[in-house]
């Protein structure tokens, strides 16, 4: 944050920042609805817990969370929660940001919320775990609800926190509350097709701007950052389609094979030691990734990663975010002017927050639908949206993500307006 904390001061190359020039963007497309602009520019309310949790050692520890609702004109707020050691409330709005965006672009129901706690969970027990989920979630339950803000996983969460969420939400309410978050294991109200929802929809837009631009997925090369649930999915998927995976790279540090990786013995030891750990690739130094000949690079771990370097030196032709806000600004500048072609987040992984609502759906009717309709349902919503934004972009002669934006703004200021400004 700059000196005096305010919304609308970001921090250079903050990921807030780079929210509110891509918002800055989209305004001459808005026509009248731009003087409305100034609401996608606020959070609508931040939270910021205390959680505080007796260690296994019986020492007491204290850490930083957040729930972010940034917009809420459209429906409940909706977006995961994130357990990293470098979670701040500038990030959380700007996730939140984008998660207002992306529910808008493929046409949900919601609005965008997120949150986080600042900490490692690698370093914590799985009863420390439970813990700060349970205390989080407690503090966090007086904005939360079915009805008004669905968490659900991202980077280090997944269907077990979400159970021990919506375990603590419902005793704290009095009843079983499924409704309240999303993402969660199969007979607690879950829904088929969630955890692979994000790696389809990002290998969904990512078939169809491949075809576009004439590029045959056989034989295509594809390098991907970040090797947890986006990225290893949608790894899977395009290998399925022919593609060959030359580079991927994680916390742990970067294989390269450029004959492709084998990712049915990679993914394993992946989950569990990190791709270091592989045999089937070289080693290289973490900063080669980005040089790696490849015609498609899959941004799938944290923001900020493609820099105005990076963007400088890709060989891909298509990058397909699967991470939320990867590409800084200048980045995105760089590589529209290099005729890269770029799928952005708010439409790349909104295949998460679909099924999610999918979920939300079911539990309301308690009724489960199968894996076939799920993932029927998921493309056609994904094509759909994908479909709109591409004519804008072709009307108005502008990038991909303008144009997600100019749709997604659109649906979002038009409700507000309609709503009206209370009192
Ligand atoms: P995850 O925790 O399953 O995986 C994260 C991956 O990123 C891991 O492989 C980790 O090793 C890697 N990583 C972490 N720090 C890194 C670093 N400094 N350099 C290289 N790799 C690093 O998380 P995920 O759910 O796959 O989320 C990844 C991205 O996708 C995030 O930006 C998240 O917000 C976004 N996203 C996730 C979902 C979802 O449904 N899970 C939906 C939409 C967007």
């Amino acid at each position: 944050m700059s000196e005096k904390l305010s919304f609308v001061n970001p921090t250079a190359n903050s990921p807030w920042g780079t929210y509110l020039s891509q918002v800055d963007r989209v305004v001459p497309y808005l026509g009248p609805l731009a003087r409305w602009v100034e609401t996608l520019k606020r959070p609508k309310r931040a939270l910021i817990v205390d959680v505080p949790i007796e260690m296994d050692d019986g020492t007491i520890a204290h850490f930083e969370g957040y729930r972010v609702q940034h917009n809420m004109s459209r429906g409940p707020g909706k977006g995961g929660v994130r357990f990293h050691p470098d979670v701040t409330l500038e990030e959380v709005m700007a996730l939140s940001a984008w998660m207002t965006i992306k529910t808008a672009a493929v046409n949900l129901p919601y609005g965008g919320a997120k949150g986080g706690i600042r900490v490692d969970p690698k370093k914590l027990s799985l009863q420390e775990l439970e813990k700060i989920t349970r205390r989080y979630t407690s503090e966090i339950g007086i904005i939360i609800g079915p009805h008004t803000d669905i968490p659900a996983p991202d980077v280090n969460t997944n269907g077990q926190i979400m159970a021990w969420m919506m375990d603590t939400y419902s005793m704290n309410v009095g009843g079983t509350a499924t409704g309240v978050v999303t993402g969660k294991p199969l007979h607690l109200g879950g829904s088929l097709g969630r955890v692979k929802a994000t790696g389809r929809g990002v290998f969904v837009t990512g078939r169809e701007a491949a075809r576009r631009l004439g590029m045959d997925l056989r034989g295509a090369r594809i390098a991907v950052q970040g090797f947890g649930n986006v990225g290893s999915v949608a790894a899977e998927l395009f290998a399925e389609a022919g593609a060959k995976i030359v580079a991927v790279q994680d916390h742990t540090g970067t294989i390269v094979n450029t004959n492709g990786l084998d990712l049915s013995k990679l993914i394993p030891i992946a989950n569990k030691e990190g791709v270091i750990a592989f045999k089937g690739g070289d080693v290289v130094p973490n900063e080669a990734f980005w040089d790696t000949a490849c015609d498609i690079l899959i941004p799938a771990a944290l923001e900020g990663q493609i820099t105005a370097e990076r963007a400088q030196k890709t060989t891909a032709k298509l990058v397909l975010e699967g991470a939320n806000g990867p590409t800084v600004s200048s980045a995105d500048d760089i590589l529209a002017e290099r005729g890269v072609l770029v799928v952005p987040d708010v439409i790349c992984n909104a295949g998460g927050v679909t099924v999610s609502y999918f979920e939300w759906v079911q539990d309301f009717s308690s009724f489960f639908w199968d894996e076939d309709e799920i993932n029927v349902r998921l493309d056609r919503i994904m094509m759909n949206a994908l479909n709109q934004i591409w004519d804008t972009a072709d009307k108005h002669k502008i990038t991909l993500r303008t144009a997600t934006y100019a749709v997604a703004c659109e649906r979002i200021l038009m409700a507000r307006q309609e709503r009206g400004l209370y009192p």
